[in-house]
């Protein structure tokens, strides 16, 4: 008789063979990689033999078909040793699943299976130089031409934009349409003539993980690649990820936070001053107080956040609430564990000093944290309207 696993042990599994990847293949090389913005190709050849490309694609393409609760603990460990790796995965997973959601089976057949394995990498091109948080005024455009379409136009900050090979890439089909969004389409999109790299960006954290902008100059891509096959959907598409993107933040946040925590424990009982550790000291013991609590609030909320998406139910604004807490407790704590390092913690010699410069990002990708407010407050006056 065959056995079955509990969707449980099969969690304790995946994480317990993260966790020795992790120990094994990326901690003894992050700070030297992230000081050179080294891209961590080894990493990523291992990364693709545990099918991690795949975690959240339905196995019936080839990936390991995890809940987003899964993912989230997946994302939480990883970015715990070094967070640019998580954006290896992430970006490219919100691609994957923008076509698992929306894509037509023909779609689906082509592209997830290559999604799962790795052989096609890539994330999500949206952002503009002109804009990010408002991304209807985005003026890249995509005109009919036969049986496609022509791209013009500049995409910025696009994570893995050298090393992937393949975008979900957010145009304009329709410039004159009102309201904006309804002439907004998603194309997934493979490099090819017309679609160039044009510069690498350099980048206060997050280095190894490359981050770049890209020109399309009469770019032809196939009415094929039109997510879904209907124009005008795009908007919808990429808000219908972002959800999931912000609770991978989120997740990302409580893994520089909690790293930020274990880094003071640790130095806090070995560093001395008037004769005892700094760790007697209650000035320290507060801070490592309020550190632990913000993290385990911010894991609680991005648990709240996971499974109420793996219910299928609608979560913008728990996943707006984890995306927001989590984020800034790892801004305070990275920065509450530069401060118990002392001036040690102003070295690039030791890990606090580069998660200080990671933890800001969370709070801008995936939606700033301005806006996370902005959507929360909206949700709340929506499921509690005035009587
Ligand atoms: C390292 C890195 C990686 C990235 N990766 C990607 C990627 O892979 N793909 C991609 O498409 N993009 C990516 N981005 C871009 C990122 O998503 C945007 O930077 C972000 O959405 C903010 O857009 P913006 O920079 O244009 O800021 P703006 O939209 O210009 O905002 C500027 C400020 O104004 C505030 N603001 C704007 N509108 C409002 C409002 N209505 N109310 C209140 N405040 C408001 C914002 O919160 C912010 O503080 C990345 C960025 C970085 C730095």
């Amino acid at each position: 008789m065959a056995e079955t696993i509990s969707n449980e042990d099969q969690e304790a599994l995946i994480l317990d063979t993260l966790e020795k990847f992790l120990e094994r293949d990326v901690a003894p090389y992050a700070q030297e990689l992230e000081a050179e913005d080294k891209y961590p190709e080894d990493i990523v050849g291992k990364m693709k033999e545990l099918g991690l490309f795949g975690s959240i694609i339905e196995t019936q393409y080839g990936g390991l078909g995890l809940s987003a609760s899964t993912y989230a603990k997946m994302i939480e460990r990883i970015s715990r040793v070094w967070m640019s790796v998580s954006g290896i995965i992430n970006s490219h997973l919100i691609m994957a699943s923008a076509v698992q959601r929306f894509g037509t089976k023909e779609q689906k057949n082509i592209f997830l299976p290559k999604f799962s394995s790795g052989e096609l990498r890539g994330g999500l091109a949206l952002t503009e130089p002109d804009c990010g948080t408002d991304l209807q005024a985005i003026r890249t455009f995509a005109k009919r031409d036969g049986d496609g379409y022509l791209v013009n136009g500049t995409k910025t900050w696009i994570s893995n934009a050298i090393y992937g090979s393949c975008f979900a890439l957010l145009v304009k089909t329709d410039m004159e349409a009102n309201p904006r969004h309804q002439g907004m389409s998603l194309f997934i999109a493979e490099k090819g003539p017309g679609f160039e790299v044009s510069r690498k960006l350099k980048k206060l954290g997050y280095r190894g993980i490359d981050s770049a902008e890209l020109v399309f100059s009469d770019y032809r891509i196939s009415e094929n690649c039109l997510i879904g096959g209907k124009e005008g959907q795009g908007f919808v598409h990429t808000a219908g990820g972002l959800e999931l993107g912000r609770i991978n933040v989120a997740a990302r946040g409580v893994g520089v936070s909690q790293a930020a925590l274990e880094e003071s424990v640790r130095y806090s009982q070995q560093r001395k001053t008037f004769g005892k550790p700094i760790g007697e000291h209650q000035a320290i013991q507060i801070k490592l107080a309020d550190m632990a609590t913000k993290v385990a609030a911010a894991r609680a909320l991005v648990e709240n956040a996971a499974s109420s998406y793996d219910r299928g139910e609608r979560c913008d604004m728990e996943a707006g609430m984890a995306k927001l807490f989590a984020s800034e407790t790892a801004l305070e704590n990275s920065l509450e564990a530069l401060r118990i390092h002392g001036g040690y913690g102003y070295s690039p010699e030791f890990i606090v000093e580069r998660l200080y410069r990671d933890a800001p990002l969370l709070a801008i990708g995936e939606g700033t944290n301005e806006i996370q407010r902005l959507i929360i407050a909206k949700q709340l006056i929506q499921r509690y309207p005035a009587k």
